[in-house]
């Protein structure tokens, strides 16, 4: 017994599947000859949403990576490899190492999603031991910052956070006022590419798959063979060197335009000019400063213009930082809100892309192909979709959370719930964003090549985001007919 505590780690350290930071604050400060890392690969976490076989190939390969590079610099880390052991969870695994290795102490970087968190803090409690959380510094928003600026007000609006934290970081300000004189750009940004179609896309860069990810491909073919999605043509970034030249492709080649079309549409181009950096972002492969910063820079050498620059930082400065701030200030009794009573059961046809409505054949189709869509595309095709046949919110949730390589709940549960079906009844946006077939006709071409007629509301080639459209109206006059935000819509169904 004696020699067995000598032996005992002073603490050991847990790192989770998306906290592969190369810069992860405790492993820093970790000492290789007393501590360890703990990492396991656990089915739960595959299969507690029914996972795309991209989002689980993506965590299990960037995971080993970092493993790997742990170990390159001495450390003592324990990795629990998938099929090589027989812990249904992460509770259960760590349960075991705990028992075996029975450190001083537990640190950990505070998990991003609460169900996690919760499950470690009672896994360690049951081990009789203390935990340290450390909040995790990827974030340019702490916490308590957060919480702070939400104890200020009634209702939480995204601009107000949004400016709040220009002022507080200086990114695009000229002393106390924004670069340029606007804190917004949104009209400058929403073109579609008009009948002529975008110009020759630059081509993202690709990923080919090593032999860690080819290893990890060949493992989820065989563990999860019914899971949603291909692994044909995966070639996400895996790594922090590869995060970083995914960041570098984007801004010399499509930060220019990424503003100007962010919500645009069209048919067979999945990515145009987005940046293709949430999943690198959301692993922490990739530090939001870096991307801010890199952003910045071009704006400088005149590589970007203003507006583009603007709507890029306003989605990784803003909207990120934000939902993140709503998703830990209204857990864990966010997940269950149902503001608008909706209960219709999520489509089959979600999980096959088997539509004759092109608009969600092509952003399903892309998404079981990349485990990508971009966000009008969750928002506007998918989201609205949803929203507007009243699918029960929660399911919604659990689609997007199985289906995009980016899907971590911290993120995914605000957009959806919040932002895309009005499930918390207007606490994180003001207003449903509903609209009809003639809004998805002007932002793509999905139109043209589809048996529905936009403009259609009734009749045989009536088109369903119409027809759901006039009745969304109806159904939910009461509540909206007199919303500020909403009002001209509901006025519209009078006329
Ligand atoms: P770009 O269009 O290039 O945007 C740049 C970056 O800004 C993104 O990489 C992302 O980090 C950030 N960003 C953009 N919009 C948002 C937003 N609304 N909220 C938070 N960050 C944002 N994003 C996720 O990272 N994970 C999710 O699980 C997720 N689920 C979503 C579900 C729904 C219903 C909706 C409407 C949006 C969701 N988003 C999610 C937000 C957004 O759609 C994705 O971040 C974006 O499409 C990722 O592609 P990109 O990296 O090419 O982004
Ligand atoms: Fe989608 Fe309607 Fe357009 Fe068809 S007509 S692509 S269903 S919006």
């Amino acid at each position: 017994m004696a020699r067995e505590s000598q032996a005992s780690p002073d603490q050991c350290v847990v790192i989770l599947g998306d906290q592969l930071d190369p810069a992860h604050l405790l492993v820093a400060k970790l000492n290789p000859a007393r501590d360890r890392v703990f990492m396991a690969e656990v089915r739960e976490e595959s299969t507690h949403v029914w996972s795309h076989k991209a989002r689980i190939a993506l965590f299990l390969s960037a995971m080993r990576h970092f493993r790997d590079d742990l170990r390159s610099r001495d450390l003592k880390v324990q990795y629990l490899e998938l099929g090589r052991h027989s812990h249904a969870s992460l509770a259960a695994a760590l349960t075991a190492e705990l028992k075996l290795h029975r450190p001083q102490r537990v640190t950990m970087l505070q998990a991003g999603e609460a169900r996690v968190q919760a499950a470690i803090e009672a896994t360690v409690e049951r081990a009789g031991l203390p935990l340290q959380v450390v909040e995790d510094p990827h974030f340019l928003v702490q916490s308590k910052t957060f919480r702070a600026w939400l104890g200020q007000r009634k209702q939480p609006r995204l601009e107000h956070f949004y400016r709040a934290t220009r002022k507080q970081t200086g990114i695009l300000m000229q002393g106390d006022e924004p670069l340029g004189g606007q804190w917004n750009y949104d009209t400058a940004n929403r073109a579609s590419f008009g009948r002529q179609g975008p110009a020759q896309l630059p081509l993202p860069p690709a990923f080919p798959p090593d032999k860690i990810t080819r290893d990890v491909i060949r493992l989820v073919n065989r563990e999860f063979p019914d899971h949603p999605g291909t692994l044909h043509s995966f070639d996400w970034p895996v790594t922090p060197a590869d995060a970083q030249i995914a960041l570098r492709d984007f801004v010399d080649h499509r930060l220019a335009s990424f503003g100007t079309y962010q919500d645009a549409m069209w048919t067979g181009e999945p990515f145009l000019y987005h940046s293709l950096l949430s999943s690198s972002l959301n692993l922490k492969l990739l530090n939001p400063r870096d991307v801010l910063d890199a952003a910045g820079i071009s704006l400088q050498d005149n590589a970007a213009p203003l507006a583009c620059v603007e709507g890029f930082v306003r989605q990784v400065l803003g909207w990120r930082e934000y939902v993140r701030g709503i998703y830990q200030a209204r857990m864990p009794e966010y997940a269950g809100l149902n503001a608008l009573g909706a209960e219709q059961d999520l489509p089959a046809f979600f999980w096959t892309a088997d539509t004759d409505m092109v608009c969600l054949r092509e952003a399903i189709t892309q998404t079981l192909q990349y485990g990508y869509a971009h966000h009008i595309q969750r928002l506007m095709i998918t989201g609205l979709f949803c929203l507007l046949l009243g699918v029960r919110p929660q399911q919604v949730h659990a689609w997007y959370l199985a289906v995009y390589v980016d899907a971590v709940e911290w993120v995914e549960l605000p957009n959806t719930l919040g932002m895309s079906q009005y499930a918390d009844g207007g606490y994180l946006a003001s207003k449903p964003y509903v609209a009809s077939g003639k809004y998805i006709d002007r932002m793509s071409n999905y139109c043209k090549g589809c048996r529905y007629n936009p403009a259609h509301a009734t009749g045989e080639d009536a088109c369903p985001y119409t027809t759901l459209y006039w009745d969304f109206l109806v159904q939910h006059r009461e509540r909206f007919a007199h919303h500020p935000r909403t009002a001209l819509q509901w006025r519209n169904l009078e006329r």
